[in-house]
């Protein structure tokens, strides 16, 4: 083996999936696009692995599996990582795991069957804001303020009336977007090209409105009735702080 010198750090991707031949095939494309893979057929060995290696920058996980599956793998994960990118295999026709997935703390999914292409370019977008997350941790200045939140966009950090509010890469990056827009309506279209993706293929109204939900659930005082992100009907959402 080759010792990697300067700042090469493997770009690490945890690929859960029980059939061997769809695994196989996601962990060769990796490779060859310049990710080192860690492989679980299981979520109980998925789960493990992930223990062990820490410096996982984007879990792939499969949602139909033997054991607990991939939507229990997503909320366990997510529950002691917030950094991690996590990305679902979904299948076409199970509507309700992409929502499941999203709601348990995923940031994307793929539906099955998908091109190498197609997982590949949604893997890198998600690492590279993995990595800015990571990367602009320790710095801090340029914080946004509105109302009791502050949000500090070196840190990546959201408080709430000083209390630490644990945020996906993609709810830090809705929050960026509103603090930065106070007031101001956006349709679903314009809020998903300002976060995700332009390659996304999945449903952008529904990922916005999911996303935007969860979102709701860890920032407002009253997720049923929300006053921050208020719903413009028929068109999208606006930030309102009065
Ligand atoms: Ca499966």
């Amino acid at each position: 083996m080759q010792l990697v010198e300067g700042v090469d750090k493997m770009k690490k991707v945890l690929v859960l999936e029980d059939e061997e031949a769809i695994r196989g095939f996601v962990v060769l494309n990796l490779k060859r696009a310049g990710y080192e893979t860690i492989e679980a057929s299981t979520g109980e060995d998925a789960l493990v692995l992930f223990d062990q290696n820490p410096d996982i920058d984007v879990a792939v996980l499969d949602v139909m599996l033997p054991g607990i599956d991939g939507l229990e793998v997503c909320k366990t994960i997510r529950a002691s990582n917030q950094k991690v990118g996590i990305i679902m295999l979904t299948a076409k026709s199970q509507e309700n795991d992409k929502v499941a997935g999203l709601m348990n703390g995923a940031d994307d999914y793929v539906s099955k069957p998908f091109s190498p292409l197609e997982l590949i370019v949604r893997v890198d977008s998600l690492y590279r804001r993995v990595q800015l997350m990571k990367g602009n941790a320790q710095e801090n200045s340029d914080e946004i303020k509105d109302g009791p939140f502050i949000l500090n966009t070196k840190s990546r950090r959201l408080e709430k009336s000083g209390k630490k509010v644990e945020v996906t890469q993609v709810e830090f990056q809705l929050m960026r977007h509103f603090l930065e827009n106070t007031g101001k309506a956006f349709s679903r279209e314009e809020i998903f090209r300002k976060v995700w993706s332009d390659n996304f293929g999945g449903d952008r109204h529904k990922i916005v409105d999911v996303n935007i939900r969860r979102l709701r659930l860890k920032i407002e005082d009253d997720p049923s009735n929300p006053t921050y992100i208020q719903t413009v009907w028929g068109f999208g959402y606006r930030w309102g702080n009065e």
